[in-house]
């Protein structure tokens, strides 16, 4: 099972993610995080990729590729898994799909989570971050302590500076003209769906996992 999670930010990609990885025991692969890790660990490709962020350039599609085809090859990707943040651009989407065909992989199916755009201002305005840990809280599946107090690491929680409506809008923008070209890329494929994401975390899930349920033959 093969799937990609799709969405602008703030629609809630990365719960619904983690609540199909453990459903169907494959894993979540979040391309922010896997970067973050290679940066920590600092492999190859981190070393690689620290540098160019610290330029303040964006990671190439080649490095990117490169990091998911070295966490794609690992044991616990065997029976499938799901991709969140990647890919962003048709350039990316036709990467992977060369990947995917160098592995014998079958087509991934890409799932849209689409939220109205003024509900996604307000979540993310909403959100609040660990000036420390970065640890994320969204009021609505992870709420803050009302002390503003980190529970991880007692650090302070604070809005994150380009959560305010006018770069939201921009960053919404941004995003919009870059992935429309990968919705017709998947579309075209007849490898994607989209799902009402203004629900409750519970029904956007009952929805995804009908899709999935019907589409991999799977309970
Ligand atoms: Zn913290």
């Amino acid at each position: 099972m093969y799937l990609i999670l799709f969405g602008a930010p703030g629609v809630g990609k990365g719960t619904q993610a983690k609540n199909l990885s453990r459903k169907y025991k494959i894993p979540h692969i979040s391309t922010g995080d896997m970067l973050r890790e290679a940066i920590r660990k600092k492999t190859e490709l981190g070393k690689k990729a620290e540098d160019i962020i610290s330029r303040g350039e964006l990671v190439s599609d080649d490095i990117m590729l490169g990091l998911i085809d070295h966490r794609i090859s690992e044991d616990d990707c065997k029976n499938g898994f799901i991709l969140d943040g990647f890919p962003r651009t048709q350039a990316q989407a036709e990467g992977l799909s060369q990947l995917f065909r160098k592995k014998n992989l079958p087509d991934p199916l890409c799932i849209e989570i689409v939220v109205p755009e003024d509900i996604i201002v307000a979540r993310l305005t909403a959100r609040r971050i660990c000036e420390k840990c970065g640890m994320i809280f969204d009021p609505v599946t992870n709420p803050a302590p009302p002390d503003n107090i980190c529970p991880k690491c007692g650090g302070r929680i604070v809005q994150r500076p380009d959560d305010n409506p006018e770069t939201i809008h921009q960053r919404l923008r941004v995003y919009h003209e870059q992935t429309a070209p990968v919705r017709d890329y998947y579309r075209q494929m007849h490898r994607f769906v989209s799902v009402d994401g203004n629900k409750s975390v519970d029904e956007v899930f009952r929805e995804i996992d009908e899709i999935v349920r019907k589409t991999f033959h799977v309970q």
